[in-house]
């Protein structure tokens, strides 16, 4: 497949997912397309030989696996992660104010959203929705307004006139409420002015009252191609869906879905831009209990679990930072990565990546017989690096490596990555998943 047909396939996996809960059931609805089977945490399960299953915590993180013909103590785990999460802003729970006759809806900052960005977009909303139905009982849904709802418009420059010197700056508590609605009387006496009203219209006929929500704010503006040879792409949440996009498209290609010896494991994580510390986050035992499950269902000894860890592998796939040519300083130039120049391979001795020399090795073979180009990135020392799940994960005693693709503009509203290295990444992931060779140093 071409990698601008892969790179609308992308595209248009993060129009459907405006939220994490959306994203998880956009996954759901690509791996039910490959009959894969829903597993519920609070029951047995029985797993068969070949079998392609998956289970999800939290409504926001998801891990989906086919049981490999070898026992998880003989083959090990070939697991890639990714985050479902985007750094953004949330509803707060009791949103609404009025000034100036203009209904405001109030924010939290979820992660480390480049806030400017958000201004002078038009703004939606999705998530999912808690409320009690007409006959008592809890009940759920996801909710996506599509439209444009919302605006946070910026001031005028004749009245921020140093906003080209100071940078675009707004105040956290309060410069960020949203504008959401004309109070004044000019509207017919049935407009929306209260946002639990205009939130109750977008759930099913049976909702009696709204209990609580999780509500993302998104940019509606859908992905584009751009460039003059439409060799870049930009979208929202580029960070980490792109990642999330090209771990599925791997495991679903039909060869590794009926040869695998391994038990191939994809987990997508919620609460990775927060520090992944939540019951589904990828520090929580979501992981480690459902590999358990998987190893015990094949499990001669009581230290089959141990085993297979051992002989595990774990990819973490994360975004890059890729050389920005207006913004040379911020880089090691040594290791700048490029857009459209292959694959990132992240190293970072204080361990903020998992990368060790060994698994970064095993990684370039893997780079090299896929014929993908890789990149190798390292953090100025001057200045504080990142990280993701990688470093946690990886406690579990899996040896990792954590890679991602070069992008521009990590954490904006709208952010940019290029059209050849989403198809090279889910080339080398393919070839991660398929090869049968125990790859082991
Ligand atoms: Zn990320």
């Amino acid at each position: 497949m071409s990698a601008s047909i892969h790179a609308q396939a992308l595209l248009d996996f993060i129009d459907c997912s405006p939220s994490a809960w959306h994203a998880v059931k956009s996954i759901e609805a690509q791996l039910a397309d490959f009959h894969f089977q829903r597993l519920d945490e609070t029951q047995i399960w029985a797993l068969k030989t070949s079998g392609r299953y998956y289970v999800v915590r939290g409504d926001s993180s998801i891990i989906a696996f086919v049981h490999g013909k070898e026992s998880a103590a003989t083959s090990g785990f070939k697991l890639i992660g990714a985050h479902t999460d985007s750094p953004s802003l949330r509803i707060k729970p009791n949103p609404q104010s009025t000034a100036a006759n203009l209904a405001r809806l109030h924010v939290d900052i979820y992660g480390g959203a480049i806030l400017a960005t958000f201004s002078d977009r038009e703004l939606s909303l999705a998530g999912r929705v808690n409320y009690l139905t007409h006959s008592g009982n809890l009940a759920q849904c996801l909710v996506n307004f599509e439209r444009p709802l919302l605006r946070l418009p910026n001031l005028a420059i004749h009245l921020n006139r140093g906003v080209n010197e100071e940078g675009l700056k707004f105040q956290k508590q309060h410069e960020l409420a949203l504008i959401f609605a004309d109070m004044s009387n000019q509207l017919t006496p049935s407009a929306f002015t209260d946002f639990t009203e205009l939130l109750q219209a977008e759930l099913p006929n049976d909702a009696e009252q709204i209990l609580s929500w999780d509500l993302n704010v998104y940019d509606t503006q859908k992905g584009h191609f751009w460039g003059a040879n439409n060799e870049f792409f930009a979208n929202g949440q580029i960070d980490n869906l792109a990642s999330c996009h090209s771990v599925l498209t791997a495991l679903l290609d039909e060869k590794n879905l009926q040869n695998t010896q391994s038990t191939l494991v994809c987990a997508f994580f919620d609460h990775e831009e927060v520090g992944s510390d939540s019951h589904c986050g990828a520090a929580s035992h979501f992981l480690s209990d459902t590999l358990k499950r998987i190893s015990d269902a094949t499990a001669q000894n009581s230290q089959d679990f141990s085993r297979a860890l051992a002989k595990s592998f774990m990819i973490s796939a994360d975004m890059a930072h890729a050389y920005h040519p207006n913004f040379p300083s911020v880089y090691d130039t040594q290791h700048a990565v490029h857009i459209n120049q292959g694959v990132v391979i992240k190293i970072n001795v204080n361990q903020r990546y998992a990368t060790d020399s060994v698994s970064q090795a095993m990684f370039i073979d893997w780079c090299d017989k896929a014929n993908v180009p890789y990149q190798l990135y390292s953090h100025r020392n001057d200045l504080p690096c990142g990280s993701t799940i990688g470093s946690i994960v990886s406690q579990l005693g899996l040896r990792t490596v954590d890679v991602g693709n070069p992008m521009w503009a990590m954490h904006s509203c709208r952010e940019s990555a290029g059209v050849f290295d989403h198809k090279a990444m889910i080339d080398v992931m393919n070839y991660f998943f398929s090869t049968n060779s125990d790859a082991k140093l």
